[in-house]
């Protein structure tokens, strides 16, 4: 339909007024101007969609306050027949909380999505739109999904991302370090010696680095990253982004492994990326992770194997420095 043919909407604002005589001529025009803005984007919305085909959308979904979702997902949401989801309970009940109605809800983890990625595209082939969320922020990151918007965009058929919360950025743009080059790295192993492995892969990287963890492995993570990159590094923890007691701590990883603050909800670490010829640990790093070893309740015996491995010392060494660090406090 050409815009020119298209019936007026009346705005929200205008609508307020007893007369449009009573309008300004600016007002008037900037009330045009908006609603041929939304009538665009709304036609851009249908265009994407091929006539005959329905269309995926990946819609973003809040990570804790419920008005983080975005107009375009809420009027894509209700108009779906069909919702690909983590969990259908918890999808429910946020549709519920948004006031959608929920259509038909079909929940896809990492065991099934590939077998319903038939039943997806014979939907969409039908000429029906379907949606994919998670239970929090952007579907397809540290989230089910991406198998299935591989498997309906190589069938040809149309994908439409609707951006929105996502953890890892969300803690980025609030972090105060550099957001000119950033890697995403999600989750690492629950596994002790796998994750030190991971991180090893990051040791001389210049980029921010973004992580998820659960805060009953954050000690653990905090104390390998000290292992690994030292602990001068610079590193935030974003905690409860959005939500009540959202919280940013800034600091240096031996600082927060000493005082990690309330180790509770959500967490998103970033650490800083390597400056160019720090790689090495020092005597301080090291004395660091030595002294988080024994407040963690080992004996020296098992907190000098435990250092060993963690600051790459020999075992003698590592005993010899336990040893120093218990009869000083003594
Ligand atoms: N797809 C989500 C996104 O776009 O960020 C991430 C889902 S992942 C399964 C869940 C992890 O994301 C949490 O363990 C935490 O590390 C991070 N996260 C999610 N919501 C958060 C929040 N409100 N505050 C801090 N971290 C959050």
């Amino acid at each position: 339909m050409s815009k020119a043919s298209k019936p007026k909407k009346k705005s929200i604002e205008s609508s307020n007024r007893t007369s449009i005589s009573e309008q300004l001529p600016e007002e008037v025009e900037r009330e045009q101007e908006e609603q041929e803005e939304q009538e665009e984007q709304e036609e851009q919305d249908v265009q994407q969609t091929p006539s005959k085909h329905g269309t995926l959308w990946v819609i973003a979904v809040p990570i804790g306050n419920l008005e983080d979702i975005t107009l375009r997902a809420l009027r894509i949401l209700k108009s779906v027949p069909l919702i690909a989801c983590e969990d259908t309970r918890t999808t429910k009940q946020l549709l519920q909380l948004l006031g959608v109605q929920a259509p038909q809800l079909i929940a896809c983890h990492d065991h099934n999505e590939e077998q319903q990625i038939q039943r997806f595209c014979q939907h969409l082939e039908s000429g029906k739109d379907m949606a994919l969320v998670s239970d929090a922020g952007t579907p397809t990151l540290s989230d089910p999904g991406f198998k299935i918007v591989r498997g309906v965009s190589g069938q040809g058929l149309k994908v439409v991302p609707i951006p929105g919360a996502c953890a890892a950025i969300t803690a980025l743009c609030a972090s105060g370090l550099p957001t000119n080059q950033f890697e995403f790295i999600g989750f690492l192993s629950a596994k002790d010696q796998a994750r030190r492995k991971q991180l090893e892969l990051y040791k001389e990287n210049t980029n921010t680095l973004i992580f998820y963890e659960s805060p009953h492995r954050l000690l653990d993570f905090l104390a390998d990253a000290v292992g690994v990159f030292g602990a001068q590094r610079e590193a935030v923890i974003a905690r409860e982004l959005t939500k009540k007691f959202e919280e940013f701590r800034r600091g240096t990883l031996g600082e927060h492994l000493k005082n990690p603050g309330i180790i509770r909800g959500e967490i998103v670490v970033l650490i800083a990326g390597a400056n160019k010829g720090s790689q090495e640990l020092s005597q301080q790093d090291t004395e660091t992770l030595a002294r988080h070893a024994l407040q963690q309740g080992m004996t020296p015996t098992e907190a000098a194997k435990w250092l060993s491995r963690e600051a790459n010392l020999n075992r003698k060494e590592a005993y010899a420095l336990i040893l120093t660090i218990v009869e000083h406090k003594k």
